[in-house]
């Protein structure tokens, strides 16, 4: 296939599936704004259709019309052949370079360009994916945007991102609840991203870059950026000082149901608010945390204490029956308060256990102290502390741990929080 021009750009697609390698014409390609003539480039003939058209001596189809009117203001005018002239010197020979990411935000796409030439006519580049190449015809929208329409036909819209190759491990990637002197909920996609802010319904899309602790959100306009300062707080946490002077906690916030079972940011939960379905049945304490418990259990021998698990997993069916005899003898809202209904219960995890007798009398033992001190350095929390039975829905249990592993167990624990403040999620029956 002949084809003027083409110098290579060597392009690295940074993420996603693409697309046919096979190169073909571009004989029903959809035109790109400003293609007067339909010869589906912009060039210098378009600019002189538009300057006969607005000196009156040649009437527009209307989809002629439709491709003049650039600026889309309903008047093909002196405007639109500025903004055309800006389109035909940046086709001639303007290569991408650096980072840019496709408009689709459901794709989150991004490409590396390093640079590259075009030729005279401009407007066509070869992209090399290493093995595969393709052509695409690019058209400058602005300095910070160009269409592309793709071999297969398709258009999209790439906006300028940074000179810099994304560095994927500082994208913020899922859901987040932001909390600080606004109330919203982010969701993030590769450097795509929105918040909804919570209290007025409103959403809002932006793009952002990291550099180090610094991170650029630009929404709207290109120009249009706001910056705020990342100051880590652990995993699932991040502030933000933005700046105008407020700051914001970011709390990761990635909901999964799988098989019924509800993960948060990949952490299994069982609470008033999510439950277990009655299948989920581990069939007894799970290794991992066993190991645990052994190695905490010689600790405290160590220190001349004797630990014990006197209840650990629990089943569906024996949790329901545990629950009933409890409505039966107290009533279902006092039994709420102490026992969980089938399903609710995080003994059904087999993460969770009762050390050494599950009764107050338990509270201010030395074993008590000791467990509270330490148990953090095995991998375990209590799940129920004192004071915070609005939040966790239970009152405070001196004996009741859970299992979360060594590191997220010594950052809750260092939090000060519940595990429920910690993930941003509620422990109430909805039922
Ligand atoms: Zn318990």
């Amino acid at each position: 296939m002949k084809k003027a021009l083409i110098k290579r750009a060597a392009a690295v697609l940074a993420s996603a599936a693409l697309l046919p390698s096979a190169v073909t014409a571009y004989a029903d390609t959809p035109v790109l704004m400003g293609d007067i003539n339909g010869d589906g480039k912009v060039n210098i003939s378009d600019a002189v259709l538009l300057g006969a058209y607005i000196h009156g001596r040649t009437q527009f189809t209307p989809e002629q019309f439709a491709q003049a009117d650039i600026n889309n203001d309903d008047s093909a005018d002196s405007l639109d052949l500025a903004a055309m002239k800006f389109i035909v010197i940046a086709n001639l020979g303007r290569m991408p370079g650096g980072t840019w990411i496709a408009s689709d935000d459901a794709a989150a796409r991004y490409f590396y360009f390093n640079g590259g030439e075009g030729t005279e006519d401009g407007d066509c580049f070869t992209f090399d994916y290493g093995d595969t190449s393709e052509e695409a015809r690019v058209s400058w929208l602005n300095s910070k945007a160009f269409n592309i329409i793709w071999s297969d036909g398709r258009l999209e819209t790439m906006r300028y991102y940074g000179d810099k190759p994304i560095n994927y491990d500082d994208l913020l990637t899922g859901q987040w609840t932001g909390s600080g002197t606004v109330n919203r909920v982010y969701d993030i996609k590769g450097v795509n991203g929105s918040y909804l802010d919570t209290d007025t319904n409103r959403s809002t899309s932006f793009m952002y870059e990291k550099n180090g602790n610094d991170l650029y959100f630009r929404s709207g306009a290109e120009d249009d950026a706001t910056h705020a300062v990342i100051n880590p707080v652990d995993s699932f946490h991040i502030d933000l000082t933005w700046d105008d002077g407020t700051s914001e906690r970011l709390t990761k916030h990635d909901i999964k149901q799988i098989n019924g079972i509800t993960y948060v940011n990949g952490i299994l939960i069982a609470n008033k608010t999510y439950d277990l379905p009655s299948t989920y049945n581990p069939g007894g304490i799970l290794p991992e945390a066993q190991a645990a418990f052994n190695e905490m259990k010689a600790a405290a021998a160590r220190d001349g204490l004797n630990l014990w698990i006197c209840s650990g997993f629990r089943s569906y069916n024996y949790q329901r029956d545990l629950y009933n005899s409890y409505v039966n003898r107290d009533g279902k809202a006092k039994a709420d308060t102490y026992s969980a209904r089938p399903g609710h219960s995080e003994h059904q995890t087999g993460l969770a256990m009762d050390i050494n007798m599950a009764g107050d009398a338990f509270n201010n033992t030395r074993e008590a102290k000791w467990l509270a001190e330490h148990c953090d350095e095995y991998g375990f929390i209590l799940r129920y502390p004192q004071g915070k039975q609005d939040i966790t829905g239970y009152k405070y249990e001196s004996w009741h741990v859970r299992y979360l592993g060594k590191p997220l167990a010594a950052e809750v624990t260092d939090s000060g929080l519940t595990l429920e403040e910690f993930l941003c999620i509620d422990s109430v029956y909805k039922y």
